[in-house]
């Protein structure tokens, strides 16, 4: 056979998922199981002891999460894997062996509302803090960072509103102040951009949402690059480049190199916070996984469909998909997202919040609900939902104004969804 590197539909199937050991069953089985037997009391010394690799508590690993953790970082060309109860976990765990009380995470303004509430409220109980920066200008990253600053947070192609961040250039600033850059890839899936393939130092998804696919379950995944030198940085990072004292003094980033992160967020973070993924969940997302690209060309031609018929409306005000010419975002998606500008994005319905209203209650096809990323499209309106308790000046700031719809665009017929569009907008004009 001639050397090839596999191709991404290829990995996308194949990655991580040899034949079961013990049975042979081609695909992955669920392992159902709670614990695992140890061969005798040296054995399970060695686990406790992460002198030998090995399966002990499924709040730690298990067969079918570690399958699903295999896949996903060889999809983004990370080296190592963790699997989460959500995706809100993995932003937390993501950032746990990164800070300690006093330290800051530095924060795209253009993120998921829920981890704007995440960063801005919940992790200040931890003594963490957030300083938030607008990406459209990657400079103000560098403006946010001080001495108490341990890594950078973007989303790569962001919600709401389809903005797409300069990656390379956020990666380049991290790596000017030696911090590692977070990037949430949810939106985009590596199947359109592959963050580390641009510098980023950890990817985070909820896997919830395209990975799944079918707004089946909820799951989260951190991958590694194994890029960022944390014994250069050991004063900054104790938690991998000092000695851990629960595991006898072992200095992760010294036993474990390029996959210590990964090794922490195993024995130290889901150990301690439990968050772990549930076998089933993970079984779920990898049948998701095997049909992701195909599913992501049909999002993304579909959306690009819908956002142009949108563009044309007479009851649109305007439509910021960054697959139109008329984007500010038209030539970052060129360069990051050639094969598709994604299909979440959002719009401005004449008539304002009442407008807005009744389109959500006219749809027939698209479902009324606070998720994205399903093989069914999706329609909410932020400003009488998610992001109901911000006064309008708040609202306006994260894109979420009373005239704003957002659209996550399924995979039915695109000529459907525009009928279904279409009734409603003359209902909501109408009114
Ligand atoms: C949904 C979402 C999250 C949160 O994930 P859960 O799985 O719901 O916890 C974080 N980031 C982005 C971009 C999301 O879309």
């Amino acid at each position: 056979m001639t050397e090839r590197t596999p191709d991404f539909e290829t990995l996308a199937i194949h990655a991580g998922a040899a034949p079961d050991p013990a049975t042979g069953a081609r695909s992955v089985p669920i392992y159902q199981t709670t614990a695992y037997v140890f061969d005798d009391a040296d054995h399970a010394a060695s686990l406790f002891n992460l002198q030998q690799l090995g399966f002990i508590y499924t709040r730690l690993n298990n067969p079918t999460v570690a399958a699903l953790e295999e896949r996903l970082a060889t999809l983004e060309g990370g080296v190592g894997a963790t699997c989460t109860s959500s995706g809100h976990a993995a932003q937390i765990l993501a950032l746990f062996p990164l800070m300690y009380p006093g330290n800051e995470v530095v924060a795209s303004t253009k993120l998921y509302g829920g981890s704007i509430n995440q960063l801005s409220h919940a992790i200040r109980k931890f003594g963490w803090s957030t300083v938030f920066a607008d990406p459209s200008d990657t400079d103000n990253f560098k403006r946010a960072i001080t001495e108490n600053s341990r890594a950078l947070f973007i989303e790569a192609l962001a919600n709401p509103g389809g903005a797409v961040v300069d990656v390379e250039k956020v990666a380049k600033i991290a790596d000017d102040y030696n911090l590692p850059l977070i990037v949430d890839n949810t939106l985009a899936t590596p199947y359109l951009l592959r963050p580390i393939d641009y510098g980023a130092h950890i990817v985070l998804h909820s896997t919830t949402k395209f990975l799944q696919g079918q707004g089946s379950s909820l799951g989260g995944v951190i991958i590694d690059s194994g890029k960022f030198d944390w014994m250069k940085h050991a004063d900054k990072y104790p938690s991998l480049a000092k000695p851990a004292p629960e595991y006898h003094g072992l200095v992760f980033a010294e036993t474990f190199g390029e996959l210590s992160y990964t090794f922490y967020g195993h024995a130290v973070s889901l150990r301690d916070f439990g968050a772990a993924q549930a076998p089933m969940n993970a079984w779920l997302t990898i049948q998701g996984v095997e049909t992701l690209p195909l599913r992501m060309e049909k999002h993304c031609s579909n959306a690009q469909k819908v956002a142009e018929w949108l563009e044309k409306h007479p009851a649109v005000s305007w439509v910021s998909y960054a697959g139109l010419a008329s984007s500010d975002y038209y030539d970052l998606a060129k360069k990051y997202l050639p094969k598709g500008a994604g299909s979440v994005f959002t719009f401005g319905v004449k008539g304002g919040y009442e407008a807005g209203i009744k389109l959500v209650e006219n749809v027939e096809l698209f479902s009324h609900v606070a998720n994205l990323g399903d093989i069914r499209s999706l329609i909410i309106h932020p400003s009488s939902t998610t992001h109901r308790q911000l006064d309008e000046e708040a609202q306006k700031a994260a894109g979420a104004g009373p005239d704003v719809v957002r659209l996550s665009i399924g995979l039915e017929s695109a000529e459907d969804l525009i009928a279904d569009l279409s009734q409603a907008l003359d209902k909501a004009a109408s009114s």
